[in-house]
This record gives C-alpha cells, sequence and structure tokens, in this order.
C-alpha cells in the first residue's frame, strides 16, 4: 500500500528532561532528503550512502552558520519497510534538552512540522503496518503499569487478538455473501440450510462471548483490581496498607482519624496487578477535612474490586464496624481481625452473626486473623487476598479482551447474532438475517479497524503521546 500521507513529521520520542540520550522521529517523503542537507556521516560521503537501517554516526549541522549541532546516530529507514511505512529515521541526540529542542527546531526549519499525538501510530495504520487493535496495543504498552499489563498489551501487538477475530468475521462475511447470491439469483443459487446458518452464528457467537468473558481480566490487568481497605478508625488499616507495601506509606498513630485522605499505591499480588487504597476510617466526622476524607473512602469502596475490612479483635464489635461492614458488601470482602495479640473481646466463629444479625446472607466473606502490629498474619492476609485475585484474572498469556472499545463493539457483536438466531429460530425469512449479520460483521471490523469511521480513528489517537 502506497504510503498515506504527503509531509513529513517530526518529534521527539523520549521523555523532555535531561537524559544520557533523547531520539528524534522524522517520518514522511522529505525524511532523508531534509537529513541530506544538514547530517554529515563522520568519514563518508554526506548522501546516498547511508546503509538502510543501520546506524550511522555524524553532526548534525545548520546548514545556515555551518554551526555542528550535536553529534548524533542516525538510522535512516527507507520505506517501506520503516514503523510508518514511509520514509523515517531516528536521530539519537545528546540528551540535553537543549540539544533536543535546536536539532528538532532545525528539522522544522527544514520544511517538517511537529507530529501531532500519536500521528507516527496513525501513519502506521493508515499504512497497513498495523491494524487499529495493535495499534491501540502500542499505547497500552507504552502506558502499563505492571509486567502482567504489559503482557496483555504485547500479546495484542503481536496480533493475538486480531487473529481470533479475523476468522470470524470472514465467516459471517461468508454467509452473508452466500445469503444475498441465493436473494439476488434464486433460480441459480439454492439458499444455505437453516441448520447451517444456525451452526454458523452459533458457533461466532460463542466464540464472540468466549472472548467478552475474558474482559474483567483484562481490565484488572490493565487497570489494576481497586483492593480498598476500610474500617472504623484506629482499627490497623494504616498499618496493614503499610505491610502489605514493606513501608511506612501511611501514617499510623493511636489517635482516631489520623488518615484523612485516601492514598493509592500500586502493588503486585499473584501476579495481578492492583491498586491498594488505605481510607480514612468510616465514622461520622464532625472536622470538614476528616468528612470529606470519610466521603472519599465511601467512593473507593463503591467502585472496589475487593473490600478489606479490617476489625479491632480486642474490642467489642461496634455500630461503626456493622456500618463499615454493611457497605463493603455486595462485593467481594476480606475480614481481618487484627489485634489478635491482645486479649480478645469476641469470637471468630460468631464474627458474621455479630456484624451483620443472626443470618448472615451468602457468600459469606473468608475471616483472617493477624496482629498486623505485632509482625504476624500478613502472610494469611496475602494468600487470601491472593486466591481471591486468582479467581478474578485469568493468567495473562491467552487473548484478553482489555480495551473497553473492544469489549463494547463484541457485545454489540453479540446482540446482532442472537438476534439473527431469533430471526431463524421465528422462521422469518432468510434475507431478514443479512442487516443483523452484516452489523456483526461491522463490529469485528471496528475492532481492527477494517470498518471504522474518521471520528473514531481520529478519537483513538489523540490520546497517544506526542512522538509515538
Ligand atoms: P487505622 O486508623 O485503622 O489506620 O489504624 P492504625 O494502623 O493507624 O493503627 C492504630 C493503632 O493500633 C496504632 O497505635 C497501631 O500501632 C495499633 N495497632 C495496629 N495493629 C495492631 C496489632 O495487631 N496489635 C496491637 N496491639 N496494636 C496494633
Amino acid at each position: 500500500m502506497p504510503p498515506h500521507t504527503s509531509d513529513t513529521i517530526a518529534a521527539l520520542a523520549t521523555p523532555p528532561g535531561q537524559s544520557a540520550l533523547g531520539v528524534i522521529r522524522l517520518s514522511g517523503p522529505s525524511s532523508l532528503s531534509l537529513l541530506k542537507a544538514i547530517f554529515r556521516g563522520r568519514g563518508t560521503a554526506p548522501t546516498d550512502q547511508w546503509p538502510e537501517r543501520r546506524a550511522c554516526l555524524g553532526w548534525i549541522r545548520d546548514p545556515a552558520t555551518g554551526h555542528p549541532l550535536d553529534q548524533v546516530v542516525l538510522v535512516p529507514y527507507p520505506s517501506p519497510r520503516s514503523y510508518t511505512g514511509e520514509d523515517m529515521a531516528e536521530i539519537t541526540c545528546h540528551g540535553s534538552p537543549v540539544s533536543l529542542r535546536e536539532v528538532l527546531a532545525l528539522l522544522l526549519r527544514s520544511g517538517a512540522r511537529l507530529a501531532g499525538p500519536g500521528e507516527f501510530t496513525q501513519r502506521a495504520f493508515l499504512n497497513g503496518k498495523l491494524d487499529l487493535a495493535q495499534a491501540e496495543a502500542v499505547m497500552d504498552a507504552i502506558g502499563a503499569e505492571s509486567a502482567a499489563g504489559l503482557s496483555v498489551a504485547i500479546g495484542q501487538l503481536e496480533g493475538r487478538l486480531s487473529s481470533r477475530l479475523a476468522p470470524l468475521r470472514t465467516s459471517l462475511l461468508e454467509v452473508q455473501a452466500r445469503l444475498e447470491a441465493a436473494i439476488d439469483f434464486p433460480d441459480e443459487i439454492e439458499e444455505p440450510s437453516r441448520g447451517d446458518l444456525c451452526g454458523t452464528i452459533s458457533q461466532v457467537m460463542g466464540e464472540a462471548e468466549r472472548l467478552l468473558k475474558t474482559a474483567e481480566s483484562g481490565r484488572l490487568y490493565r487497570e489494576g483490581a481497586l483492593v480498598v481497605i476500610c474500617g472504623r478508625p484506629n482499627v490497623g488499616k494504616s498499618t496493614l496498607m503499610n505491610a502489605l507495601l514493606r513501608e511506612a506509606r501511611a501514617i499510623v498513630t493511636s489517635i482516631p482519624g489520623t488518615t484523612r485522605d485516601i492514598l493509592e499505591e500500586p502493588l503486585t499480588l499473584g501476579g495481578v496487578p492492583l491498586r491498594l487504597v488505605d481510607t480514612a476510617g468510616l465514622r461520622e466526622a464532625d472536622n470538614p477535612v476528616e468528612r470529606e476524607g470519610v466521603e472519599r473512602a465511601r467512593a473507593a469502596l463503591e467502585a472496589a474490586d475487593i473490600a478489606v475490612v479490617v476489625l479491632d479483635r480486642s474490642e467489642p464489635i461496634t455500630e461503626a464496624d456493622r456500618h463499615v461492614y454493611i457497605a463493603a458488601m455486595g462485593r467481594e470482602a476480606l475480614l481481618v481481625a487484627n489485634k489478635c495479640d491482645l486479649p480478645p473481646a469476641w469470637d471468630v466463629s460468631s464474627l458474621l452473626a455479630l456484624l451483620a444479625g443472626p443470618e448472615p446472607e451468602p457468600p459469606k466473606p473468608m475471616v483472617v486473623e493477624a496482629a498486623l502490629g505485632a509482625g504476624w498474619g500478613l502472610e494469611a492476609v496475602e494468600r487470601a487476598l491472593e486466591g481471591m485475585l486468582e479467581a478474578k484474572a485469568l493468567p495473562p498469556g491467552g487473548v484478553l479482551v482489555s480495551n473497553l472499545r473492544h469489549k463494547a463493539a463484541l457485545e454489540a457483536c453479540a446482540a446482532h447474532l442472537a438476534a439473527a438466531l431469533r430471526t431463524l429460530d421465528d422462521g422469518y425469512p432468510l434475507d431478514l438475517l443479512t442487516v443483523d449479520l452484516s452489523a456483526a460483521a461491522r463490529q469485528l471490523g471496528s475492532i481492527t479497524g477494517d470498518t471504522v469511521t474518521e471520528d473514531v480513528i481520529m478519537a483513538i489517537f489523540s490520546r497517544f503521546c506526542v512522538g509515538k
């Protein structure tokens, strides 16, 4: 496919600020001719003998003054064997913000324009180097905050999701073509049998549903599971947060109400990334700062994937404990009976009854005994959390749908296929199937970008960083 655009773009591909090296990228038809005027390889002729896709040490000079701006390593990538499919070059400069600014400014004066967000990857997509799901994976890989999140993104970049979707879309398009041929040429082409149609549609729908089932895991790997530590003041929430993080992140004191805002820290447990949140104790607060903290705690709890309810075993269960327990119900919860080093005020076997009255609703949350301040019980809490996380998240080795746009498209695809199956079941004429079949195929194509509007493409790439 010929390169799609006519202008040449340039951008800094590495973060701004001081570093050992910084990389500037160029892409577009005049990338290489523009460099010929400003780059001279060490000891080599200035022009056509640059080895393709090989590093070439030399100087960037401002042709107006003849002054060298920086000693750089240039890698030229002539079209089509480049990331974008266009003529491209990467210039590795010294990582001084001044040097990078000067070289970039010279490129802009020489005819390039500053790239917009994601424009390199957008060009790669438009030139057929990547499909849309792979282009989105580039962004996910850059933004990954855990090894597991990165592994999901790299799987998608490799094309694992795209290669699962392609045969589904092909099946639907083939069925559609057979139906249309039978409608257009009823005397020559036989209608496909209802049994065959039902078989193919059900198979594609089953596969779409299997992929959809991975979306929850995909979200966990992409965003991290939200694990919210809650409890009334002074039960040991901050002690638990610090113990899980192996550092004194939250302030621990015996004064109730010390944690006034929510603290969030990343952590990985059982291979699953999580966002660990320590909340202000949930209690009626008089102080407006503490009240705001309590409100934020409630909001975090509402969004939590797992709530860890901490209780003080050395004190009787209070109305405030019940309040927290009820607020945490409705999501997966782990109860930590803390301060077991002190004389107990209640028995663990009667805890659920104490919290929720005589008949607690299933599913019963797990209870772990600990004395986190005294240094025991942390492993049991970690094991319990790992078990809960593993049950929620499939391992990231296979195909995981991690992108909300892809999930929405798969849901819409499955809904159209369900409607097509109803049309078959109800004995309606087969030509009525074509609307739903083509809509389902379009939804699958929108994931890989085969059937996608310009607006969607613009919206996706505008979320990229400049230089990618
Ligand atoms: P939070 O308000 O729920 O975050 O509770 P903190 O983590 O700040 O702890 C409140 C107080 O309880 C502090 O003085 C801790 O040292 C103490 N504490 C925490 N865990 C234990 C424990 O297992 N045993 C005992 N005896 N004290 C603890």
